[in-house]
């Protein structure tokens, strides 16, 4: 087994361990951060779109008049 030179998660490029490692630079650590956080935000709105519902706002709703 030869020692493998590290590479770029996100652009396989051969880098140096440096402060943005495993990214090569801070580009290729925000891009990568910005693909997780766009499947992220995919995941979110699925949940939002599962969760709408009237019944769940009216019941948030009716506690607060019998405290007020
Ligand atoms: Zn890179």
């Amino acid at each position: 087994m030869s020692a493998s030179a590290p590479t770029c998660a996100y652009c396989q490029r051969h880098v140096a361990v440096t402060e943005f490692f495993p990214f090569c630079s801070q580009r290729c650590r925000m891009a990568d951060l910005g693909q997780w956080l766009s499947g992220s935000y995919r995941v979110t709105g699925t949940a939002d779109d599962a969760l709408e519902s009237r019944d769940d706002e009216a019941g948030n709703d009716e506690p607060q008049e019998k405290l007020s």
